[in-house]
């Protein structure tokens, strides 16, 4: 095993080797000084070199966080990208990979993508992610496996010392976060009867909602009599058509794989102009539907070299995360063909709002949630896309690309009052021999 590549070990693999060299506990933090990545151990060095090496996801994260567990064989991560606006906030995902590098890939990615979305919504958060790699052998649904994993992972974020702050992701829900939330401070998404922030869909709704009028008012077109196609009608595509038919949009048409959720629509909404379509994965007809406005609610990349052409919308704009395929050529795809473009995480960040601030209370209609829905904030979902649309319209440059420019700079601006305290935390972790304990 040694001479095969770490990076193309499957997970099961790659945990195989940890056991059989002794690691629990290891860490991967960037060097500013000497530009490279460092490794707690010698035996995962190759890693920290294709970090160093990488061009593509590699964006100078500030840390890497492992620890396997005693029971189950599960590895569970947090991916640190940048944390000078604050602690790094993103949620915990609980996934399978089929090897090591796409694994570390989705991480960095992933907190990448954390960090644009705060920075862009002006909240004072650095940009994390979690990851706990399921152990396939096990059954996912099994409450016993899933309290010991998350009641880890709640201990795993407390060594941590609040360099990174973990909330709910894909693959892990309510109860799930009450485990964690038993083992650390270090949390959001915490459940209502613990005093959180509960389920965010219906204000991430709302954010589409805001993101779709700025882009009708930079193209000086009326909400009325527009049509619009939504893509997946599940927690916040139904709320999102409520709130299209109360501004009043003309007709909504509907797509969905599961039957349940077309049905649930169709009831919803059996006195607007609705029609509901139930479809196959791969069923192609929702991009050639005749509408104004595409609104992807279900899955990523589902915006790509194959279905933009197809497309017959002058706008997107949904809550799916990832719609681009490929962020940049499919950008420019849609540039060129006219179709006013809103990345995702200009508009989906309601979701991360909602909770992100939780532990400041609660008061009705809370101004620190309005503000994001707001036309007049200038970090608002509505100010922030018309900015956007606009600097594209003037440098020619893909919405996708203006929206990651801007964050990136953003996410620059230090804490006002804890300055870049994230990266203290780690510097003080690697010297406190994290690894060890
Ligand atoms: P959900 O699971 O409740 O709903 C998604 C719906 O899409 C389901 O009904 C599913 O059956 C359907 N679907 C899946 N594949 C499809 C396909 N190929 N064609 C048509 N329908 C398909 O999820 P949600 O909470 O409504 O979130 C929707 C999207 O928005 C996700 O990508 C999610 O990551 C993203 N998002 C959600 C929030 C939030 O607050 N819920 C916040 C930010 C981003």
């Amino acid at each position: 095993m040694a001479s095969q590549s770490l990076l193309k070990l499957s997970t099961e693999e790659f945990i195989n080797y940890l056991k059989v060299n002794g690691i629990k506990r290891f860490y991967f933090v960037y060097d500013e000084t000497e530009r490279k990545v460092k490794s707690s151990h010698t035996k995962l060095a190759e890693i920290a070199e294709f970090l160093s090496g990488d061009k593509r996801d590699f964006i100078k994260h500030e840390g890497l966080f492992f620890q396997l567990t005693d029971k189950y064989d599960c590895l569970l991560s947090a991916f640190v990208h940048k944390t000078n606006r604050g602690q790094a906030a993103g949620g915990v995902r609980f996934w399978h990979y089929n090897s090591v590098e796409e694994f570390i890939r989705d991480g960095l990615r992933l907190s990448v993508g954390m960090t644009r979305k705060n920075a862009l919504a002006g909240v004072w958060w650095g940009g994390g992610k979690g990851v706990v790699i399921h152990n396939q052998k096990l059954n996912k649904k099994d409450a016993e496996y899933r309290k010991y994993i998350y009641t880890e992972y709640g201990k795993f974020i407390t060594s941590l010392n609040g360099c990174y702050i973990t909330a709910e992701d894909v693959g892990t829900n309510v109860e799930d976060m009450r485990n964690v939330f038993s083992q650390t401070r270090f949390t959001t998404c915490i459940p209502h009867d613990f005093g959180g922030s509960g389920n965010p869909s219906v204000p991430t709704a709302r954010g589409v909602v805001a993101g779709i009028k700025a882009a009708l008012d930079f193209r000086n077109e009326p909400i009325g009599n527009k049509i619009v196609a939504v893509q997946g009608l599940g927690n916040v595509g139904r709320p999102l058509i409520k709130y299209l038919f109360d501004e009043g949009v003309k007709k909504i048409i509907g797509f969905d794989v599961n039957p349940d959720n077309v049905q649930l629509a169709e009831s919803e909404f059996e006195n607007y102009d609705f029609t509901a379509s139930l479809v196959k994965p791969d069923d192609l007809s929702i991009y050639e539907t005749e509408c104004d406005i595409f609104s992807p609610c279900a899955t990523g990349a589902t915006i790509n070299k194959v279905t933009i052409p197809k497309l017959k919308c002058k706008i997107i704009c949904g809550a799916a995360n990832n719609q681009l395929e490929d962020a940049d050529s499919d950008g420019r795809l849609l540039l060129d063909k006219g179709i006013t473009y809103i990345p995702d995480f200009l508009t989906n960040r309601m979701g991360i709002v909602n909770c992100a601030n939780e532990q400041y209370g609660f008061v009705d209609n809370d101004p620190a949630i309005e503000k994001h829905l707001s036309k007049d904030w200038e970090y608002s979902v509505y100010q922030m896309t018309l900015n956007v649309l606009k600097q594209s319209e003037k440098e020619n440059i893909h919405t996708a690309a203006i929206a990651n420019k801007v964050a990136d700079e953003l996410s620059e601006v230090d804490h006002p009052i804890f300055g870049h305290r994230g990266l203290k935390i780690i510097k003080s972790l690697v010297e406190n021999n994290w690894e060890k304990n």
